[in-house]
C-alpha cells in the first residue's frame, strides 16, 4: 500500500486515519502539532507517541521533505531565492523577501505551468506536473528553518499557476489556517491568477479572506491574447465581469497585476485604455518592471513605470510600483529551474 503523505492531510483526516487502526482520535492532534507547530518531520523525535505506535506511523504516512539545491543570496536587499528538489527530482523556486514589516515568502504551485505567457520564464521551461500541498507548504516550512525566520506574508506567486492546480492549492490554504496547526490569517496570502475565469467563480464561492491578484498586462484585448494566451479563451469583458463578482461577493479589493513592458503595454494610450477598464473597481494597481528573461527581448525603460503610473494617478487610479527585489540573484521567476532542468537533461542524472 501507498504510504499517506501526511503534511498534505488535514487534521480530521489524520484522525480517521488513526481511529480506523484502532488508536485514539485526540493523538491525531498531537502529531499535527509536532508536524505543523515544531515542525518535526520524523515520527521518531515524536517524543510523547509510544514507541509502537511510532512504528506505525512510519509504516502508513511518510513526510515529503524538499531539499536546498541551491541558495541564492541578494547583497542588495537580503533576499534569499531557493531552488528546491523534490522528492521525484523535479525542481521548483521559492523566494524570501525582507520588508521593514517582516518577511514575506513567494512560493510555487506548479512544476512549470501551462499557460505560455510571453514575457514569463515559467512557460518557457514548459509543464511538468501540480504541486501536492504539501509540497507547497513546504517551501514554507523549509524556508523558514533554513532562514530562521517566521514569514508574515506569502504570495503565491511562484512558479505556475494556482487556479489550474486549484484543489491542492485550496488544502494548503486549509491546511495553513488551521488554528491547531500555523494558524495563519488568509488576509497575509496573496493568491495571482493570469484570470482563469470559471475557478475565478469557485475561489469567490468560498469567500476566503485572501488577496487576488490579477495579472492583467493589458487593458486591449488583441495585445493581451498575443502575451497571454489565457486570453483567447477568458478575454478582458468575462475576466472583469468575474473579478466584480469576487469583489461583491467576498466584499475583498482585488489587485491588478501590470507589467510594463516598452513598446507593448507601456503608451499613454494603454495607460488610458486601463483607467477606462478598471474606473468604478474596488481595486488596486500594482505596476511592474519587466524582469529580463534571457530568451525574449522585453525590456521596461528607467523612467517607464514612474510616467505610467503618474499618467494613471492623474485619471484616478491608485497604482503603486513595485519595488523590485533580489535584481542581482535571477529575480525573474522560473529561471532557476529552467536552467536545473537543462543541467539535469544534459548530464542525464535523475
Ligand atoms: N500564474 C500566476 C502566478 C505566477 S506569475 C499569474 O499569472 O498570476 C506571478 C506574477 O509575475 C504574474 O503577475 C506574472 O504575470 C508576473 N511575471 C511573470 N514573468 C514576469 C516578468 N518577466 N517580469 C515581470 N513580471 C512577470
Amino acid at each position: 500500500m501507498e504510504k499517506l503523505d501526511i503534511m498534505s492531510m488535514t487534521l480530521p483526516e489524520i484522525e480517521a486515519a488513526l481511529v480506523g487502526i484502532g488508536e485514539k482520535k485526540f493523538r491525531a492532534k498531537q502529531i499535527f502539532q509536532w508536524l505543523h507547530v515544531k515542525r518535526v518531520f520524523d515520527f521518531d523525535k515524536m517524543t510523547d507517541i509510544s514507541v509502537q505506535l511510532r512504528l506505525r506511523l512510519n509504516e502508513i504516512f511518510c513526510i515529503n521533505g524538499l531539499f536546498v539545491q541551491k541558495r541564492l543570496e541578494s547583497s542588495i536587499d537580503n533576499t534569499v531565492k531557493y531552488l528546491y528538489r523534490l522528492s521525484d527530482g523535479n525542481f521548483v523556486e521559492t523566494v524570501l523577501m525582507e520588508y521593514s514589516y517582516g518577511h514575506s515568502i513567494c512560493v510555487s504551485t506548479q512544476v512549470g505551468c501551462k499557460m505560455g505567457c510571453r514575457f514569463c520564464a515559467s512557460a518557457i521551461a514548459g509543464y511538468v506536473r501540480d504541486l501536492t500541498p504539501s509540497e507547497i507548504l513546504m517551501q514554507i516550512y523549509e524556508t523558514e528553518k533554513d532562514a530562521g525566520v517566521k514569514v508574515s506574508g506569502i504570495v503565491l506567486m511562484g512558479i505556475g499557476e494556482p487556479l489550474d492546480n486549484f484543489d491542492n492549492v485550496m488544502r494548503l490554504l486549509e491546511l495553513l489556517s488551521d488554528k491547531n496547526g500555523t494558524d495563519m490569517s488568509l488576509r497575509h496570502v496573496s493568491l495571482s491568477t493570469c484570470g482563469i475565469v470559471p475557478r475565478i467563480y469557485e475561489l469567490a464561492e468560498k469567500k476566503l479572506q485572501l488577496t487576488l491578484c490579477i495579472s492583467l498586462h493589458s487593458a486591449d484585448n488583441d495585445r493581451r491574447s498575443e502575451i497571454m494566451p489565457v486570453n483567447r479563451t477568458y478575454n478582458i469583458t468575462e475576466l472583469l465581469e468575474a473579478c466584480r463578482h469576487y469583489i461583491s461577493a467576498t466584499g475583498r479589493r482585488i489587485t491588478f497585476e501590470y507589467a510594463v513592458i516598452d513598446g507593448v503595454n507601456s503608451s499613454d494610450k494603454d495607460a488610458d485604455r486601463l483607467s477606462d477598464l478598471l474606473r468604478g473597481i474596488n481595486c488596486h494597481v500594482n505596476l511592474i518592471p519587466v524582469n529580463k528573461v534571457k530568451e525574449r527581448n522585453y525590456s521596461t525603460a528607467r523612467t517607464g513605470v514612474a510616467d505610467f503610473a503618474k499618467r494613471l494617478g492623474k485619471r484616478g487610479i491608485n497604482a503603486t510600483v513595485r519595488r523590485t527585489l533580489g535584481s542581482d540573484i535571477e529575480a525573474a521567476c522560473g529561471q532557476l529551474r529552467r536552467d536545473a532542468a537543462e543541467q539535469r537533461q544534459k548530464t542525464g542524472e535523475v
